[in-house]
């Protein structure tokens, strides 16, 4: 590896590598309003780059809303990554190591377990970066960075930069992520925040926050989000944030719309929750974890002990503010019949987006130990999202698999046409008008109603349609905007626990080797040249349809070849591969509009293509799974 002596400013790439698909991707939801591709943008990148020295040129690339450059002009990439990411950062790392870029891994999983990605980029930056990156940026330059760049106390936010907004396109995201606070006051067992930023909640000046603010108004951004684990982890502090938040809304014809993370007992300080609805907050997730009192004890989540919880939510939503919540299934007091107590909580609580995760014990926590200590570390890795159906826990009171069957049930019930409505009908009894919809200008939402009615409501026929018109006659025309957006996010969740949960392999394994059978008949003429390949396999359980293309490729992007493999991705769990050794030039637009029917699919949909031909056939990379890698041989 080479080091840089710059004698001209130091160009830097930051990756934000793609997403795997889960529950947090809401893919569904995306394809039903204009212009977005993803719901947060990579805030730590934006602030990494807002402490790069001014004379440096930065570069973000969020790969989850645009495509990566294979052959990028950097002198260093830097790859960030949660730890749900740690797959594709890896290969995104490796990718330009191998073309002999100076690579560097940071992120927050890179800071709760730096010691992971040692063999994967030549420098790693660990903890808040405020202090260490400009000590690496000199190092750097002067060519003489050390391989670990770690922060061991605590960075005062006060000395944290804006965020270089400016090098992201704004526009593809839902919501702009902003941060006001770190650390949080609790000590849940399970949590990494503690491990990572402290108990002692620090936080940047209102005065920087406004300056923030400022940024993104002129940018014509109109929702943000505090990405704050809580941020009323000091209330005092809050406090002082809201009230200035009043007055710049006011200042500025209440131009935003405000949603963030906070603790349970929100509900408990009406001034709190009066100073939340009159900064324009419209929605919070709140941390519930469980409705038994026991497992909130054994998990030290006592700040949910104090009241009655349902009451709680009830409060927040008589402020016009909706609740989103996180659940955990798994906690040593948990039985079968907890899933049952967890269902009949959420729908008396009307919450519609209740990520209900099992209980993972992530590295350096103080549940990882007690469990390492116990021996109930399962060997699996962790995956970083924990509402995917399995864990590293042992359960104490279940058998594992049950505990699996009883999870993927419990969501499989969540998100039935019925419930949600149902859920629906609980909110509105309680929901007071929620602040005005100021993201989507009226056509917007008029596109974004007929998109929900035609994907989403009568596909369902007559009964889906007749209780979509219930849950909108049982709310004021003013929270109208709600329903919808409960029905988008309920049915956004249906269509992820359709995919994933409960997925019939057999069927899947069916269902690739009938379209592969199609292919190669309906391509009789072309396969004696061996191409295209059209290849079932079975990997790991998976299975998975490979098809090669290279010269002459017949009917491959005819209209029934391609509604043959939507098909197969509709119905099942089934993925395929896609490998584009050669194309001719007038065949280039079939390849085009294959990939765009494929699209809705691209989490499952792995794609290659031949490097001299990238130029020619650019795509929307965010959407697939591409591959790196060159092929071996
Ligand atoms: S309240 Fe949330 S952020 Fe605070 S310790 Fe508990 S889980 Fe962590």
């Amino acid at each position: 590896m080479t080091h840089l002596t710059v004698d001209r400013p130091v160009r830097l790439l930051l990756v934000n590598p793609a997403l795997p698909e889960s529950f947090w991707s809401f893919r569904w939801w995306l394809d039903m309003v204009p212009r977005k591709r993803a719901i947060n943008l990579p805030l730590g990148l934006a602030t990494l780059a807002g402490l790069c020295p001014p004379h440096w040129e930065v570069t973000i690339v969020d790969e989850n809303v645009q495509s990566l450059p294979l052959e990028p002009e950097a002198d260093l990439v830097g790859v960030c990554g949660m730890g749900a990411q740690l797959a594709r950062q890896s290969e995104v790392l490796s990718y330009y190591r191998s073309l002999g870029y100076p690579t560097l891994a940071g992120g927050s999983f890179a800071s709760l377990c730096p010691e992971k990605y040692a063999p994967l980029a030549d420098f790693v930056v660990a903890g808040e970066a405020e202090y260490i990156w400009p000590a690496f940026c000199r190092d750097f330059e002067t060519g003489a960075p050390r391989a670990l760049y770690r922060e061991t106390g605590q960075v005062d936010l006060r000395d944290s930069p804006a965020p270089r907004y400016d090098l992201l396109d704004l526009d593809a995201y839902t919501t702009v992520s902003m941060q006001f606070s770190r650390g949080c006051p609790y000590r849940c067992e399970f949590c990494d925040i503690i491990v990572m930023f402290g108990r002692r909640p620090r936080t940047k000046t209102p005065e920087q926050i406004g300056r923030e603010l400022d940024l993104l108004r002129a940018r014509s951004v109109r929702s943000v989000f505090f990405v704050d684990d809580n941020l009323i982890g000091n209330k005092r502090e809050a406090k002082r944030l809201l009230r200035y938040l009043v007055d710049y809304q006011h200042r500025h014809n209440y131009r935003f719309a405000f949603s963030t993370e906070a603790s349970l007992n929100l509900a408990d300080d009406a001034e709190l929750l009066g100073l939340f609805r009159a900064a324009n907050f419209s929605c919070v997730f709140i941390g519930i974890e469980s409705p038994d009192e026991a497992s909130l004890e054994e998990t030290g989540k006592t700040q949910n002990l104090r009241g009655d919880m349902l009451t709680a939510v009830r409060t927040i939503y008589s402020h016009g503010i909706d609740v989103l919540a996180g659940f955990i299934v798994g906690f040593d007091n948990d039985t079968p019949q907890t899933f049952e107590r967890q269902y009949r909580f959420i729908r008396d609580s009307g919450i519609q987006v209740a990520m209900v995760g099992l209980l993972t014990a992530l590295p350096h926590t103080p549940l990882y130990a007690r469990l390492e200590r116990e021996g109930r570390l399962l060997p699996h890795g962790v995956q970083g999202d924990n509402t995917k159906p399995a864990t590293n826990v042992l359960p104490r009171c279940m058998d594992y698999e049950d505990m699996i069957r009883h999870y993927e049930d419990l969501f499989r019930r969540l998100f039935r046409p019925a419930a949600i409505a149902r859920r629906i009908l609980a909110k509105m009894r309680h929901l007071r008008c929620p602040p005005p919809l100021v993201q989507y200008s009226r056509r917007e939402q008029v596109f974004i109603l007929r998109r929900l009615l035609m994907r989403g409501i009568l596909p369902g026929g007559p009964v889906r349609l007749f209780r979509f018109v219930r849950t909108l006659l049982a709310a004021s025309s003013g929270t109208w905007p709600q329903v919808i957006t409960d029905w988008i996010a309920g049915l956004a969740m249906r269509d992820y626990v359709r995919r994933h949960f409960g997925a019939d392999p057999i069927r899947a394994e069916r269902l690739v080797h009938k379209t592969a059978d199609w292919l190669r008949r309906h391509n009789a003429a072309f396969l004696p040249e061996g191409l295209p390949r059209v290849t079932a396999v079975l990997d790991n359980g998976r299975a998975e349809l490979q098809l090669i293309l290279r010269g002459h490729m017949g009917n491959v992007f005819s209209g029934p070849s391609v509604r043959r493999l939507e098909r197969m991705l509709r119905c099942s769990a089934a993925t395929l591969s896609l490998r584009i050794e050669e194309l001719r030039a007038d065949q280039q637009d079939q390849v085009r509009e294959l990939l765009k029917r494929l699209a809705p699919y691209g989490q499952r949909v792995s794609v290659w293509i031949h490097r001299q031909l990238r130029p020619s056939l650019p795509m929307d990379a965010y959407r697939f799974h591409l591959i790196l890698e060159e092929p071996a041989g």
